[in-house]
């Protein structure tokens, strides 16, 4: 286990909490030291849940450790059955708790409890969050869904949304909305939204419409043997996954693929000469596996994007992240540390980072746009309004917040452009706040005078070599640099600095950035 400020995901508990949380008549008795109670902040507090997650810690302290730790939890799993009368319990341990070794599972079986009582294993130094959540789903369906007969009509089971996932809720509804044009219900949207007594009739859908691999695989592969339910393998995501997905169902149902498309208005957008303007631009995308595939392919094929790097922090999809990744002619990325994230991007310089809370930090620092496409997510993830991913709604959702960070700029850029204006400079107030503006004097507003120029370099010579033979902007092409509009200045900076070392040139003048210009334009 590694020490680190930032992780993409939390210890396998946190996942088993996500299913917990999103469910109802299920409670979680979870042996962990005081203090790991701060988990339930982040359903509280990120996904702004009106109640705690049904989470019952032993929180043992250090001074019990000498003691009975085992009747603590036993204590604790009685109380919790008492208090809040679940359907059925899932037990475990925290990371600290496992090296205790204790056996939340036999303590609890020992109680004779008179609903089913889940054990979870949950190997907390060699997995994480995504994992402990796909096996306590996998964990809980083993337990309680059995084969029985089929529906009349035919049906299916909705199977990986949890809490704190990537707008889950939202694409439960419209991938229900769709499925519903084909004349198919839903049996079961599982886990969330789902208590156990739901899980227990599963086995009565014709077939399961996997959502999330990532937190559902493992549950969708066991009801395919247990119940001989097919699953869906296509994440709708996109307009071309979402097509193929109608179609997959098709030839799971027989049932024919309604596609309505009438609400989606890429298609104008396609059609209208701002288009143009998205073209070839380069993003990196970073993420879980399934969104950062999605994302790539719609990227690619939809909105005309280049992908210049894509990659996914969870091992588990390594394989298929880099076939996917092989398919746009580059090498995935494949890590949880999000410094090495940070490093690609910074060489990489894309125009456009679609990537998770982290990556919008770390845009945030390199001064890139990004648009988050993948949990982890923060509170603003979790928006009060309508905002699906998948399916064709999902597809609008997707175009408008791809392209916010892109279009919202050229306001920024034209306010950059005009920075040394008299009436739009960096003092003055909102344009639109006629009273607040503050005109420059005649004097600010001329060329900036030897002293400024001298200030700029803190008043000493401009060094001809940095010592470690770096390339250094000089003030005034800086400046000259800045009056680039910003979503060709990464590029006008990369050519220039290109066009400088290919010369030995160690200092970038206005001249230079000009002769780099004049160079490239031929
Ligand atoms: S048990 Fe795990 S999650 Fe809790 S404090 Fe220790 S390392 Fe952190």
């Amino acid at each position: 286990m590694k020490l680190t400020l930032w992780t993409y995901e939390g210890p396998p508990h946190v996942g088993a909490m996500r299913v917990a949380t999103c469910m109802t008549g299920l409670h979680y008795v979870l042996h962990a030291p005081q203090g790991d109670t701060y988990a339930d902040l982040l359903f509280t507090m990120i996904e702004r849940r009106n109640h705690r997650p049904p989470v019952t810690y032993t929180t043992f302290q250090a001074r019990d450790l000498g003691g009975d730790t085992a009747n603590l939890f036993k204590d604790a799993a009685r109380d919790a059955y008492a208090r809040f009368k679940p359907q059925a319990m899932i037990v475990g341990a925290s990371c600290t708790a496992e090296l205790i070794q204790d056996d939340p599972g036999g303590l609890a079986e020992a109680l004779e409890l008179p609903i089913p009582v889940i054990p979870l294993e949950l190997p907390s130094y060699q997995r994480k969050e995504n994992f402990g959540a796909d096996e306590t789903f996998f964990q809980i369906v083993k337990a309680l869904a059995k084969p029985m007969p089929r529906t009349e009509a035919i049906t299916c089971n909705i199977l990986g949304a949890t809490a704190l996932g990537f707008r889950h809720r939202d694409d439960v509804t419209e991938v229900t909305r769709l499925l519903g044009l084909m004349g198919i219900s839903v049996n079961v949207a599982a886990p969330m939204g789902s208590c156990p007594a739901d899980i227990a009739r599963m086995g009565q859908a014709h077939f399961n419409v996997l959502l999330y691999p990532e937190t559902g695989e493992t549950a969708a592969r066991h009801l395919e043997r247990a119940c001989g339910q097919p699953y869906t393998k296509v994440v709708p995501i996109g307009v071309g996954a979402t097509r193929d997905f109608l179609h997959e169902v098709s030839a799971l149902t027989g049932l024919s693929a309604k596609v309505d498309e009438s609400a989606l208005r890429a298609p104008w957008w396609s059609a209208s000469v701002d288009s143009t303007y998205l073209t070839g631009k380069r993003v990196f995308v970073f993420g879980d596996a399934t969104h950062v595939m999605a994302a790539a392919r719609i990227a690619a094929t939809e909105i005309g994007f280049e992908v210049v790097g894509m990659g996914c922090f969870n091992r588990e999809y390594a394989r298929p992240m880099r076939a996917a990744a092989k398919a746009y002619g580059v090498e995935a990325l494949i890590t949880d540390d999000y410094l090495e994230v940070e490093a690609e991007i910074a060489r990489l310089q894309p125009e456009l980072i679609l990537g998770t809370q982290m990556e919008r930090h770390i845009g945030k620092r390199l001064g890139i746009p990004c648009a988050v496409i993948s949990s982890p997510v923060h509170v603003q993830d979790f928006p009060a309004r309508y905002s699906p991913q998948m399916g064709f709604e999902g597809a609008n959702v997707i175009f408008d917040t791809w392209i916010h960070p892109l279009v919202m700029g050229l306001e920024e850029h034209l306010l950059t452009m005009f920075r040394e204006d008299f009436e739009f400079h960096d003092e003055a107030g909102p344009s639109h706040h006629g009273a607040k503006a503050m005109a420059r004097t005649e004097e600010e507003v001329a060329e900036p005078s030897e002293a400024v120029a001298a200030e700029d370099t803190g008043g000493h010579a401009i060094p001809v070599v940095t010592p470690s033979g770096e390339i250094v902007w000089m003030p005034d092409a800086e400046r000259e640099l800045k009056k680039i509009p910003f979503f060709v200045r990464g590029k006008a900076k990369r050519n220039t600095e290109k066009y400088a070392a290919d010369r030995g040139v160690v200092q970038i003048t206005v001249d230079t950035l000009y002769e780099a210009k004049a160079h490239y334009a031929r």
